[in-house]
């Protein structure tokens, strides 16, 4: 069959909320990718599937078809993780050195930023010299010598970098079979033998609730495990941001105290130590929580990092001492009370419009700019007293009321919320 008519086909049968057979979305996903099918064509069949959804086995092709639409690595002895996005998440930053210094070797993809939530590579360039693009080669040699490597996109799974870019324009990226197919072919193209899902729940996530969450980590624990990759989920919260720090060397930052031993947000602490021993657990790993807490008192996470950061072309020694914007600003809270909510959409807004992230595509980023959280809900604050620093100057006098608007006091004491939702296996 041809393109033209493939495409034909798949509209006229999604738009009656039918069944796609596999080989049709197959023909769809090849011809759009090498350029045969327009994008007016797919944009029609996207929005088909957005209101019609599609059926697992049809989800299953999808990203089948978008694992073979380009180069597909293989590292069956390697862990990955990935999250489906957040405001100051750092787990990356901060898990995977653990699990590389304790023998989890990882090979990762990753991303950059994407409206409110933070991106790992435009987190990792803040640091002097580092880059994500390699060849396979040297992706591979790494991930032999030093045990943890990570790459950005490139020729892994191109046919879901054209469509992701389509949805985005069309407004289709809110639909949970294409959501699925998106993240699982890009993992499933790198090749880790082992997956950790990462899926946000809150105000500044894609999910918003819990049940929602729910639905997208058995998703993509399913696709994954069809496909022959050992995976489990954990569901997390993304009402408030993670930690405190917002942006991108602010979060470097924070990631080199917590594997230097040094003062670390419990959240963040406790989170990073979770998702590690996970990693660790799925490579047989016996005691994994008490493995990760010693690899970071040791010092010997912070020493993976140092090694991973030098290995991509980063200055290691300035990871101590990382370069933020000097222009700082405080807020302050307007009434004494108990912190009811900080909410991480507002802060993402807040740390985009300094700096820290691209109002559109193409931006330049200020990786020193960003926003540090000073309370976290069930704080107890004074009238007038610190509740966050702004770093930057885009958008200065605009950026105070948003992070002013993101909090609630409340007279009664607020009990803090956990950090990990729940597991899915
Ligand atoms: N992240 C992805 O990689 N794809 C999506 O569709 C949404 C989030």
């Amino acid at each position: 069959m041809s393109h033209g008519n493939a495409i034909r086909d798949a509209i006229e049968i999604k738009k009656n909320g039918d069944e796609l057979s596999a080989g049709l979305i197959r023909e769809v996903v090849e011809g759009y990718t090498s350029g045969a099918v327009p994008d007016y064509q797919m944009s029609a069949l996207l929005m088909a599937i957005f209101i019609r959804g599609m059926r697992y086995e049809e989800t299953l092709a999808l990203t089948e078809a978008m694992v073979d639409s380009g180069a597909r690595y293989s590292f069956p002895e390697c862990v990955d993780k990935h999250s489906t996005g957040g405001v100051g998440d750092k787990i990356s930053l901060t898990s995977l050195p653990v699990a590389a210094a304790l023998g989890a070797p990882v090979a990762k993809l990753s991303g950059r930023g994407l409206g409110t939530t933070g991106g790992t590579i435009d987190k990792l360039e803040s640091i002097p010299g580092f880059s994500c693009a390699m060849t396979r080669e040297r992706f591979e040699r790494q991930v032999e010598t030093v045990g943890l490597a990570i790459l950005e996109a490139g020729d892994l799974a191109p046919a879901d970098k054209a469509i992701y870019a389509l949805r985005d324009a069309t407004h289709t990226v809110d639909s949970l079979p294409l959501i699925g197919s998106s993240i699982v072919s890009k993992k499933v193209a790198t090749g880790a033998g082992h997956l950790l899902y990462d899926v946000k729940s809150g105000s500044g996530a894609f999910m918003n609730t819990p049940d929602e969450a729910r639905n997208l980590a058995n998703l993509l624990v399913r696709l994954s495990r069809s496909l022959g990759v050992d995976s489990s989920a954990l569901i997390t919260d993304m009402d408030e941001p993670l930690g405190s720090a917002v942006g991108n060397a602010l979060e470097v930052r924070e990631s080199v105290r917590l594997l230097r031993g040094e003062a670390a947000p419990a959240d963040l602490s406790e989170m990073a130590r979770v998702v590690a021993a996970r990693l660790l657990e799925l490579k047989g790993v016996p005691d994994p929580e008490a493995a990760a807490g010693r690899a970071i008192s040791s010092g010997a996470a912070y020493e993976k990092l140092e090694e991973f950061v030098a290995a991509q072309g980063g200055d290691a020694k300035a990871l101590a001492n990382l370069r933020v914007s000097h222009d700082v600003r405080e807020v302050t809270a307007p009434r004494a009370g108990y912190v009811a909510r900080f909410g991480a959409l507002g802060i993402g807004r807040a740390a985009l419009l300094l700096g820290a992230g691209r109002e559109k595509k193409g931006d330049e980023i200020d990786y020193g700019a960003g926003v540090e959280v000073l309370a976290k809900t069930g704080d107890e604050v004074e009238e007038g007293q610190p509740v966050a620093r702004l770093y930057g100057t885009r958008h200065a006098g605009r950026v105070p009321a948003l992070v002013l608007e993101a909090l609630e006091v409340t007279p009664a004491p607020v009990e803090r919320p956990p950090v990990i939702l729940e597991r899915v296996s």
